[in-house]
């Protein structure tokens, strides 16, 4: 394979943009290399600039669950667009939206759009905090929230049980209001509200990590973080922005049937194009201006042009429930790689939750950050880096989820087990 042309655009890139991209993973610095520069996608595969092909399993880092290109989110798109792009006043399509999401997920009664995953999570957490005129927020080591300021915050380096550390950028003083707990471990909750629990406005989670790689917690633990949390009059928020709609059409809390205050939503409700949301019982969300008194707004919330292709995707996935065929092609991704494992003897561990999946470099069970971070990077990177080669584009970092998109046929995934053991070979 040549990359000349990315490498050329990458070059050209770096003068105008930090770093060459808009986004930091973008950039290959953890797997080393350069990044590919995509020209187009379809189905289940993309096409670089030097017109290499890849089966893609970034799929724009989860939104695409109905692969690349999906003719009826672009015609709807195309449609919607005739009409005009922006109008920054009430459209029809909002209602429409908005009713899908509060007919798909059981604890949402109303909502609210915005344009990105951050906003969702930024604007939860100021709700849970005015609503509840409290000032703390707990959230967990090596979830990722997008990058608002109060919870940009992590343990940095291991896992503290009350760990209260800093980021460059982000005032002491905020960061003190965030705790940061070790993930899955419901004795660090219990500790955390015992001392702090009159002050906690609310626990934010991803209810299946997927940004430390996948880690799935088991349904007691989600029942005990639900319980305490009501016992001491705090939030419980999901974050949803990468489970929802992807894990079952009513998210990851039709899979544990628990009911969070507030969920956020982003990723797969856009069909591709710039969403968030954030929704819960009506009390709460009524909360949120003009109604209540906290404040947030957005030009282009409930965009008619990203409302249209949400809505499209929304409504197919419903329509043709691809879940348990996402699931069953998981499992067949999952079965391959562990038999492959075995074989070639190589330290590593599968997680998977559907068609959420993450190859660990680590003979540990990855069941935290800390377990998590055991991985053996360099090794991933070497891994990452020939499975390029090979035309499989993988989440160029340890710490992160890869997808599977109702597009991915049984065949795409016996090439690319065929591929995972070229690559095993070369690793040995
Ligand atoms: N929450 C979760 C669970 C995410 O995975 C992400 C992004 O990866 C975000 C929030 C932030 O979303 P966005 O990148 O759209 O701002």
């Amino acid at each position: 394979m040549k990359f000349e042309r990315s490498k050329q655009l990458f070059e050209e890139a770096k003068k105008y943009l930090v770093g060459g991209v808009n986004s930091p993973v973008r950039a290959f610095k953890s797997v080393g290399g350069e990044p590919i520069f995509i020209k187009k996608g379809k189905g289940s595969r993309i096409w670089d600039e030097d017109n290499n092909e890849y089966i893609d399993y970034v799929l724009s880092w989860g939104p695409l669950i109905l692969g690349h290109a999906n003719e009826q989110i672009v015609n709807a798109i195309k449609q919607i667009s005739n009409f005009g792009t922006s109008f920054g006043a009430p459209t029809e399509l909002e209602i429409e939206m908005a009713k899908a999401v509060v007919d798909a997920v059981k604890s949402v009664e109303m909502v609210r759009f915005v344009s990105s995953g951050t906003e969702a999570t930024m604007s939860a957490i100021r709700l849970a905090r005015g609503y509840t005129k409290r000032k703390k927020i707990i959230k967990f080591d090596g979830c990722y929230h997008g990058h608002g300021d109060s919870l940009l915050v992590s343990a940095g380096s291991g896992v503290a049980t009350l760990g209260i550390p800093g980021t460059p950028g982000i005032p002491e003083e905020l960061a003190s209001l965030t705790i940061v707990l070790p993930y899955n471990n419901i004795d660090a909750v219990k500790e955390a509200f015992e001392k702090y629990g009159e002050d906690i406005a609310c626990v934010i989670i991803e209810p299946v990590a997927g940004n430390m790689g996948v880690v799935a917690p088991s349904k007691e633990y989600h029942q005990e973080l639900r319980e305490i949390t009501k016992k001491y009059g705090a939030l419980l928020i999901w974050d949803e922005v990468m489970t929802g709609f992807r894990l079952a059409y009513g998210g990851a809390q039709e899979l544990y049937g628990i009911e969070p205050d507030i969920t956020t939503f982003g990723k797969v409700i856009g069909g591709g194009l710039p969403v968030g949301a954030y929704g819960g019982k009506r009390e709460i969300m009524e909360y949120v201006a003009p109604v209540g008194p906290v404040y947030q707004a957005g030009t282009l919330s409930g965009n008619p042009l990203a409302m249209a292709a949400g809505l499209k995707q929304l409504q197919i996935l419903k329509e043709k429930n691809p879940y348990p065929s996402l699931d069953e092609k998981g499992k067949i991704l999952e079965d391959g790689i562990n038999s492959l494992i075995q074989k070639y003897d190589i330290k590593a561990r599968v997680n998977r939750v559907g068609s959420m999946i993450t190859l660990f470099f680590t003979d540990k069970d990855v069941v935290d950050f800390e377990t998590a971070k055991s991985s053996d990077t360099e090794l991933f990177g070497r891994f990452f880096r020939k499975m390029l080669q090979l035309g499989v584009y993988l989440p160029p970092s340890q710490f992160e989820a890869a997808f599977l998109s109702d597009a991915h046929s049984k065949e795409d995934i016996n090439e690319t087990l065929n591929k995972i053991e070229e690559a095993f070979r070369y690793l040995k």
